[in-house]
Formats: structure tokens, C-alpha cells, sequence
């Protein structure tokens, strides 16, 4: 069995999520033996758009901002996912989020391919003004390529139901009709679903209820710590808490609290509407808001951004449970050291699927314009997580491989199966 630093010898470890993605299509297709021709077809975006379009800012001056959209691959349906406003997006990290979607689709069987979008800009530091304004001109600078039936976009890392509405609002001017369809996460009144904004975290949970039935663990008791407490993370630590795991840690960009005997949760999301959760004073912080992820836990939930366990810090992990989230938050190599280490890893594609899952009923109430119960919603949900949990599972006892792997699998057979039946190979 290798060691950490065996592994580190062997490998460097690369950190580009679009590399990274590609090694993980490279794993799992060995496994299955896939056609290269798909393969390589998988390996890139059909297509990338890259936009700069000018806002004006509250100060009266003109900036030019950029943004990309991504559109993996279509073998299946229109490609789908989210808008992601941040000051590190790049270009390969788009076009990585659009392929993490296609599988993520795929593991849920949705009739959807990937999709990905991104503007470079830091909502922290913008009115609510400017943030309209530029999702307004993000959306027109797009809308040749969305639509109802080609992409869909929907809310990702600080984007939220107001800018779909901006966005869904800017798109139907443009058309002179009413398109609820073109993007998912809205506001109820314009055609958002009840379950959706809860959904990604639910989604999340319901597998995290799985993987301790499988270890013949209950959810009470069970200590958990959330790095990241945007909409995952924090409507996660709230269902899991009601569920009666204790909840020892959670973070934010700014840092980390913990407390052995679990956090007041309240006290958390009233600190964290006002500012940050770094006010809040019967509990440690952590010195280094990373060490969240190297806590002595049942369950670690990364939910904020790509890269945070890495060969530099997977040897410290010592959750029993990862339920990725995020989108990409473990590297491949450190991947290969938590199975070596017995920790389940549950993917991000696996894992996070239930946003784009409600993003999918959301846009088939939109098209049939019949509008569900939340009960509805959240069965719905229930039946989709947990029926592919199990495929994952039983896949990856089957080829004594780790989830993530298997995931791809199902994934990679059910995209490989449409490419051929629309004769692209
Ligand atoms: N941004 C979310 C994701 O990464 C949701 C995408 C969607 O609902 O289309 O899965």
C-alpha cells in the first residue's frame, strides 16, 4: 500500500480542475474499457464562450467585465448548470464545472448534458445595483447560446434566486415572451419550485443517511463539521442538526469555529446574516481556518470551493465520511490516499445532485406550467438520491474501486450509450 509520501513521490500533484477532471474520465473509462473515440470527444467542451460586456458602476465609471459560459456536451438533452460570480473564476474552471455537470446528470440520469458559467467579479464588494447590472449584461451576452431547450443556467457559488430573476427577466425582453424555462432557481413567484433553494443540501443529506446506514451508524450523535456556509453548507448543518447530529464545526472565508460539544446554530446564522461567523464567542477558532478539514469527525462536508483536500493536507483528515458538497474539492491523488485510508469518499457529482435534480423538476414545471407540492418535491428528490446512491455503491463493491469511480462509470455508459445511439461515433 503506498504512503503519502510515496504517492508524492510518484506524482505531482496538479491542481487545475480542467486537468483534473480529465484524469477522472481517463480512471473510470480504463475501468470500463471505453471506445477512445468517446473518450476523447469527453475530454473537452464543445464549446466555450468567452464575453467581456461594459457596466456601468454606481460611481458613474464604466467597467469591463468577463465572463465564460461552457457547454460540455449535449448527447443526452440541452446542457445545464449554474452562474458562478467570483474573483478566481477562470476559464478552466468553467469549462471543469461544465464536465463535472455532464456526470453529474449522468449519475442521476437527468435528460441533461453540462453546462457552466462564470463572471469574474467579487459580489462582496458591489451594491445590489451593480450586481444587477451585471447580471443582466452577463445574460444578454450569453442569450444566443441559452434556451429552454439548449442551456440552462441556475445559481452556483455566490449567486442566488434575485439574479435568476434579473437574468430570466433580461432573456424574456429579448425574446418579446415570457421564459421561465431558460434558468432554474428563481424566486416561487416567477416560476422558481418549492424545495429548490433547500435542495442541494437535502440532496446532500439523504446520501450522508445512506453512507451511516451502510456503516451501521445512526444520525444522532453523529459529529459533523461544514467547511463553507453559503446555501449547502449552511441549510446542511440546520437538516442535519434537526436529525440530531451534533454539529462541531463549521467556516467561512474569513474562518473556522469549533466546539467539541456542538454550536448554538442560531447564534451561527444570526452572526453570519450580520457578518461573519468569526464573532461568535463560546467556541475555539481555529487558528488556521483549513484545519476545519482535518478535525476528528464522523462526517466532513466541504462546501465552499475546488482544491481543499489535497496531498498537502489528506494524510490529516481523519473524518470517517466526506460528502463532497462543493463541486470539486478533492484532487485525484489525494483521492487515492482517503480510499487507501478506508474514508468514504461520497463525490461531488453524487453528492451535490440534488440542486441540479430540483433544477430538473423545476424546469418541467415551468414547461408544463403545473406547479408541485414541496412534499412532492422533496419525495421526488428522496427517491432520485437514494435509487443512485446504491447503483454507486453497488458498482464500486463490484469493481472494489471507490465511489467517485464508480460514479463516473454509470455516468460515462449511460453519455457513451446516447453518443452512439445519435451516431456521433
Ligand atoms: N450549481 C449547481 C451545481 O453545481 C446547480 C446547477 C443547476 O441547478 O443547474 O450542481
Amino acid at each position: 500500500m503506498a504512503t503519502v509520501q510515496q504517492v508524492q513521490q510518484t506524482e505531482r500533484e496538479v491542481l487545475n480542475p480542467y486537468q483534473i477532471v480529465q484524469t477522472q474520465i481517463e480512471n473510470a473509462a480504463a475501468i470500463l474499457g471505453l471506445e477512445r473515440d468517446i473518450v476523447e470527444i469527453l475530454k473537452k467542451p464543445k464549446r466555450v464562450l468567452c464575453v467581456t460586456f461594459p457596466v456601468k458602476m454606481d460611481d458613474g465609471s464604466i467597467r469591463v467585465f468577463e465572463g465564460y459560459r461552457s457547454q460540455h456536451n449535449d448527447a443526452i438533452g440541452p446542457t445545464k448548470g449554474g452562474i458562478r460570480f467570483h474573483p478566481d473564476v477562470t476559464m478552466d474552471e468553467v469549462k471543469a464545472l461544465s464536465m463535472w455537470m455532464t456526470f453529474k446528470c449522468g449519475v442521476v440520469s437527468l435528460p441533461y448534458g453540462g453546462g457552466k458559467g462564470g463572471v469574474i467579479c467579487d459580489p462582496r464588494t458591489l451594491s445590489q445595483g451593480e450586481i444587477e447590472r451585471i447580471s443582466r449584461g452577463f445574460m444578454e451576452a450569453i442569450a444566443d447560446i441559452v434556451g429552454p431547450d439548449k442551456d440552462i443556467p441556475a445559481p452556483d457559488v455566490y449567486t442566488n434566486p434575485q439574479i435568476m430573476s434579473w437574468m430570466m427577466d433580461t432573456f424574456s425582453r429579448m425574446k418579446r415572451s415570457f421564459n421561465p424555462g431558460v434558468i432554474t432557481g428563481k424566486p416561487l413567484i416567477v416560476g422558481g419550485s418549492k424545495g429548490r433553494n433547500e435542495a442541494t443540501a437535502r440532496g446532500c443529506v439523504y446520501t450522508i443517511e445512506e453512507a451511516l446506514k451502510d456503516a451501521g451508524r445512526q444520525m444522532r450523535g453523529a459529529t459533523v463539521a461544514i467547511q463553507g456556509f453559503g446555501n449547502a453548507g449552511r441549510i446542511a448543518a440546520n437538516l442535519l442538526a434537526a436529525q440530531g447530529c451534533k454539529i462541531v464545526a463549521v467556516s467561512d472565508s474569513k474562518g473556522a469555529l469549533y466546539n467539541p460539544q456542538g454550536l448554538d446554530l442560531d447564534i451561527v446564522k444570526q452572526l453570519k446574516d450580520s457578518s461573519t461567523i468569526m464573532n461568535y464567542d463560546q467556541c475555539y477558532h481555529l487558528q488556521r481556518p483549513e484545519e476545519i478539514l482535518e478535525l476528528d469527525v464522523d462526517i466532513l462536508i466541504p462546501a465552499a470551493l475546488e482544491n481543499v483536500i489535497t496531498l498537502k493536507n489528506v494524510d490529516k483528515v481523519k473524518a470517517r465520511i466526506v460528502a463532497e458538497a462543493a463541486n470539486g474539492p478533492t484532487t485525484p491523488q489525494a483521492d487515492k490516499v482517503l480510499f487507501q485510508k478506508g474514508i468514504l469518499v461520497i463525490p461531488d457529482i453524487l453528492a451535490n445532485a440534488g440542486g441540479v435534480t430540483v433544477s430538473y423538476f423545476e424546469w418541467v414545471q415551468n414547461l408544463m406550467n403545473f406547479y408541485w407540492s414541496e412534499e412532492e418535491v422533496n419525495q421526488k428528490l428522496r427517491d432520485v438520491m437514494v435509487q443512485s446512491y446504491r447503483e454507486v455503491r453497488s458498482l464500486a463493491h463490484e469493481y472494489r474501486t471507490d465511489f467517485r469511480t464508480a460514479a463516473y462509470m454509470i455516468s460515462l455508459k449511460r453519455i457513451a450509450e446516447a453518443m452512439k445511439a445519435r451516431g456521433w461515433i
